[in-house]
């Protein structure tokens, strides 16, 4: 849901979760057996008392909850809830090494509901949690730079924030409360990084239309919504990002909802996420340098390469250009990221962005070093 009120509505939710005894705290039925923890955490529960069920394990980072300014605390308070909270630190990324540190932690397999709220990394680390250890699962997305709330999969990373995989989760998300208040309150940048990135659900099925094989309904149904999608932030973004109230709401959800639904479809179609391999390139290629770009600005580089490498209907990569540089202000170059420019690096980032296991044709390979050149400087 999407309102001012939101953070409250799912306070009241949390208590209707934690109240609902015939569910327990939803470890009681954990069927994992890939999951050590949550059998031992369900057998833990079930021997819980009232006390410790009223409680909620948040699992935050510091704008996210700075954003909500006290609110969610005290409106779980308000639901006689006490919350244990977790901070995610800046420069922290959900992997699989934390999440089982996390999972043993008494808290997090007391509580009778996990909160997730905050920034795309928060979510994704409260959904891998309340995962393993078969927890209900709330979500307060306080930035729209991100389309994890409305995903049924978490992204999993390195130490480095390089991408180390995904995991589709096996519990339901049982309620995604999106704050408008907070979304007024947010940088425009958050909003303008969520649109960049999700541009990529529609640039990116095109990049395999580079290696042909065969549309599936799939395919066509995922280009359809990504299309609108598209077509809506194109339309509202330059409202939104002025803060226009009915703009925003439009591009608030297209960002985090509407995008959510396109992750978790996917484009059944196999090829290159060339949008994405840009923000990968900048991970594992350069490990030590500072990364002062969010995210969705990264990817946006890689949303424009991805556009002159392929013809996506709707989107000519001379028009997205300029909407990225006068509506969003977000990078259009690789030299605006600050990584390496020299040949190497140019050499080396076009290896890169290219699977290993799946050669491009010759000419689709040179377009695509073309399109590299148009947004290196
Ligand atoms: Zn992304």
């Amino acid at each position: 849901m999407q309102e001012d009120g939101a953070v409250e509505r799912l306070a009241a939710h949390a208590a209707e979760l934690i109240s609902d005894k015939t569910q327990g705290s939803g470890c009681e039925d954990s069927k994992a057996d890939e999951h050590e923890n949550a059998v031992e955490a369900g057998r833990e529960n079930a021997l819980g008392t009232d006390r410790a069920r009223a409680r909620a394990f948040v699992f935050t980072e510091g704008p996210g909850w700075a954003a909500l300014d006290g609110r969610l605390v005290a409106a779980l308070e308000k639901e006689g809830i006490s919350c244990d909270v977790h901070f995610q630190g800046g420069h922290e990324y959900p992997s699989f090494e934390k999440n089982a540190a996390l999972a043993a932690d008494g808290r997090a397999r007391q509580a009778g509901v996990i909160i997730g709220a905050g920034g795309g990394r928060a979510i994704d680390g409260s959904k891998m949690l309340a995962d393993t250890l078969r927890k209900k699962l709330l979500l307060a997305p306080t930035s729209a730079a991100q389309c994890a709330a409305f995903a049924p999969l978490a992204a999993v990373y390195k130490r480095n924030g390089a991408r180390d995989g995904n995991i589709f989760i096996k519990i339901p998300i049982l309620g995604t409360y999106v704050d408008m208040r907070v979304m007024r309150e947010a940088p425009p940048r958050l909003l303008a990084a969520g649109i960049t990135d999700a541009l990529t659900k529609l640039v990116e099925p095109y990049s395999a239309v580079m290696y042909g094989g065969k549309a599936t309904a799939r395919w066509d149904a995922t280009i359809a919504l990504a299309a609108q999608n598209v077509r809506i932030l194109l339309d509202k973004s330059e409202a939104a990002l002025k803060g226009g109230e009915e703009a925003l709401s439009d591009a608030v959800y297209a960002a985090i909802c509407l995008t959510g639904l396109l992750s978790s479809h996917g484009s059944g179609r196999p090829g290159p996420s060339l949008a994405h391999n840009i923000n990968e390139a900048a991970h594992d290629l350069y490990t030590d340098a500072p990364r002062p770009f969010l995210h969705g600005e990264i990817v946006g580089v890689g949303v424009l390469l991805n556009a002159y490498a392929c013809d996506v209907p709707g989107l000519p990569p001379d028009m997205l250009r300029a909407f990225m540089a006068d509506v969003l202000h977000t990078p259009t170059t690789w030299a605006e990221l600050g990584y390496g420019t020299s040949e190497y690096d140019f050499e080396r980032l076009y290896e890169f962005i290219l699977p290993k296991h799946m050669p491009l044709p010759a000419e689709q390979a040179d377009r695509v070093r073309e399109a590299l050149r148009k947004v290196w400087r």
